[in-house]
């Protein structure tokens, strides 16, 4: 199947809108093995909409459309298509109680333009939507398949893996599963990455193997092809394991983990609690955390301690300690970590310190940091030298702290 993925909306053509939609079509349906031959952009534009429309009838037979599918004027999409194809719109009932649901769980009065969301093409796929009100579609004539999807990545996304995947799947006829898993790292560049595990990625055909790029994540995704989704997964697993003996040390996860993501799951399911006290990335690192739904049963609490009186008279750090040392050093971040576990009374306390940058602090070069992890019976502290911007070297500091609190709770969770 070859096909042409078209994003319609005039915020795109404007630049008010990165579209993101193509590119996360894109690369699932690579997954799939369909081939991605065009993306499209078009404004809300009826005529320009049909004039994209015949231009990829001529050179896909699967036309993806995203965007254009809401309840007002210029959402136009479904009543292009159904008059340029010649398919009536109807009503689906479905569709249509579950926006009224909507509109009586939020108490608001439900308009008639509303209704036009529930109108789909006679005879479609109609497709769920979870997260939102417009139903996705799919039709085939002609020997092409039509395929609606709404704008918002936030019910797209979902529709697409759960929906349309599967229905796309079993139209380009294949009786074959494919699986594949985003193998996740940090500390450790994609070159370095690469050469490391250079044997693995020659070596492999089923699962193949392939570096995924992305902009601030290292990754490897492997794909595994076979007659059933089980079946595929016992391929992927000897694969994940030989990348654990090889490259362990910098996986923090798969799929859609995040840093801050596998650090609050493996606080949550310890039960530990934690608390963090953070001179130059002044609550970036809690404010990673607590990005994640849950944390309030691990995150009790942290502390911006930017100048020294605030890391002395504040938190209690020795002012000694910091005369001695100076506030960009081990000792100081050893410091921060402990005095933020006594104060907090937490399991965990997590110490942050150095020079972000341009110039140089307290003598020390920009984006030298160090970072300390406070426990009950050990602190430990990292050095890193960042070679970034002022703010890239806060925020690598702080994904840094999340980094080495996985690998300490990871080996924590492997004693017991
Ligand atoms: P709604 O019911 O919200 O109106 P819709 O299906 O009509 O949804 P649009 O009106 O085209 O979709 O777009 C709604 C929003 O979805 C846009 O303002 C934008 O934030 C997002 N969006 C639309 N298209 C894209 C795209 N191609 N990539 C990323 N985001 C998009
Ligand atoms: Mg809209």
């Amino acid at each position: 199947m070859r096909a042409e993925i078209i994003a319609v909306g005039s915020e795109l053509l404007l630049g008010q809108i990165t579209n993101t939609n193509a590119k996360f079509m894109s690369s699932q349906l690579a997954v799939i093995g369909i081939d991605v031959y065009y993306q499209t952009v078009v404004g809300d534009n009826p005529a320009r909409l049909e004039e994209v429309i015949q231009i990829a009838e001529g050179r896909a037979d699967l036309l993806i459309f995203s965007g254009g599918l809401g309840p007002t004027k210029d959402d136009l999409t479904k009543e292009t298509i159904a008059r340029h194809i010649g398919v009536e719109l109807e009503s689906n009932n479905q569709a249509l109680l579950s926006i009224q649901a909507y509109f009586e769980r939020t108490g608001r009065p439900m308009t008639e333009n509303n209704k036009k969301q529930a109108l789909v093409l006679k005879g479609s796929t109609v497709l769920e939507n979870r997260f939102g009100m417009a139903p996705g579609m799919a039709l085939a004539v002609n020997n092409r398949t039509y395929m609606l999807l709404p704008g918002p990545p936030h019910e797209m996304e979902p529709m697409f893996r759960d929906e349309a995947l599967p229905c796309l799947q079993s139209l380009s006829g294949s009786q074959e599963v494919i699986v594949s898993t985003v193998v996740k790292f940090f500390g450790i560049g994609e070159a370095e990455l690469e050469y490391k595990v250079r044997d693995l990625l020659e070596a492999q055909t089923n699962p193949t193997i392939a570096p995924l790029a992305s902009k601030d994540a290292v990754t490897l995704r492997i794909t595994a092809k076979a007659q059933s989704a089980e079946a595929a997964h016992s391929l992927i697993e000897p694969v994940l394991s030989e990348l654990h003996k090889q490259v362990g040390e910098y996986i923090y996860g798969t799929d859609e983990d995040t840093l801050s993501s596998k650090a609050a799951s493996l606080l949550i399911s310890a039960g530990l609690s934690i608390s963090a006290a953070e001179s130059l990335t002044a609550g970036l690192f809690t404010g990673l955390l607590a990005e994640e739904p849950g944390i309030s049963a691990s995150l009790r609490g942290g502390m911006t301690v930017y100048d020294v009186q605030a890391k002395t008279e504040q938190l209690g750090l020795d002012p000694k300690l910091i005369e001695t040392y100076g506030t960009v050093s081990a000792q100081c971040a050893e410091g921060l970590a402990e005095k933020i576990r006594e104060y907090f009374q937490t399991d965990i306390g997590i110490g942050l310190t150095g020079a972000a940058g341009p110039d140089t602090h307290d003598g020390k070069p920009a984006g030298t940091v160090w970072i300390g992890l406070a426990f009950k019976d050990r602190t430990k502290t990292y050095q890193l030298r960042l070679s970034g911007s002022r703010n890239t070297n806060r925020l690598r500091a702080a994904n840094f702290a999340l980094y080495y609190l996985i690998r300490e709770l990871e080996w924590a969770k492997s004693q017991n």
